[in-house]
């Protein structure tokens, strides 16, 4: 049986759009917490195979532009505390080869790890600031 996203929305929990950041985080529907966020590592499912949330919720092209900047934050902000350990650590002589090394790797490896996450995320919020509409169901 197919599940009714406007009947879905009416029995949603108060608190549940805070609640959806926690299932961003386990890759879940920020919505019902139920459904797979992603078919693999790089791709979006079209939408929640529980509660028929559509994720792609933007018309425009630039919908996961906040995606790619909390991505970019997260990514910057690792570096800046490894980087502030790791001068902290050994002042007054940074192993400064090593430094730029392990930064060049992180700012690599970081966004392709938290790349699911960003979008996770990015829906999650949006969810807060933007209502489910009846439109948002598939
Ligand atoms: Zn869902």
């Amino acid at each position: 049986m197919r599940t009714d996203g406007a009947s879905t929305a009416k029995g949603r929990r108060a608190g549940g759009a805070w609640r959806g950041l926690l299932y961003a985080l386990r890759l879940r529907c920020p919505y019902c917490g139920r459904g797979r966020l992603t078919r693999s590592w790089f791709v979006l499912r079209e939408a929640c195979e529980v509660c028929r949330l559509r994720f792609e919720r933007g018309e425009q092209d630039d919908y996961w532009l906040g995606a790619y900047t909390l991505n970019f934050i997260v990514t910057e902000v690792f570096f800046a505390l490894i980087l502030t350990a790791v001068l902290v650590a050994t002042w007054p002589n940074p192993p400064w080869t090593a430094i730029i090394v392990v930064g060049v790797v992180q700012m690599c490896v970081t966004p392709i790890l938290f790349y699911p996450y960003a979008k996770a995320l990015w829906l999650a919020i949006d969810l807060i600031f933007r209502r489910v509409q009846p439109d948002d169901f598939r």
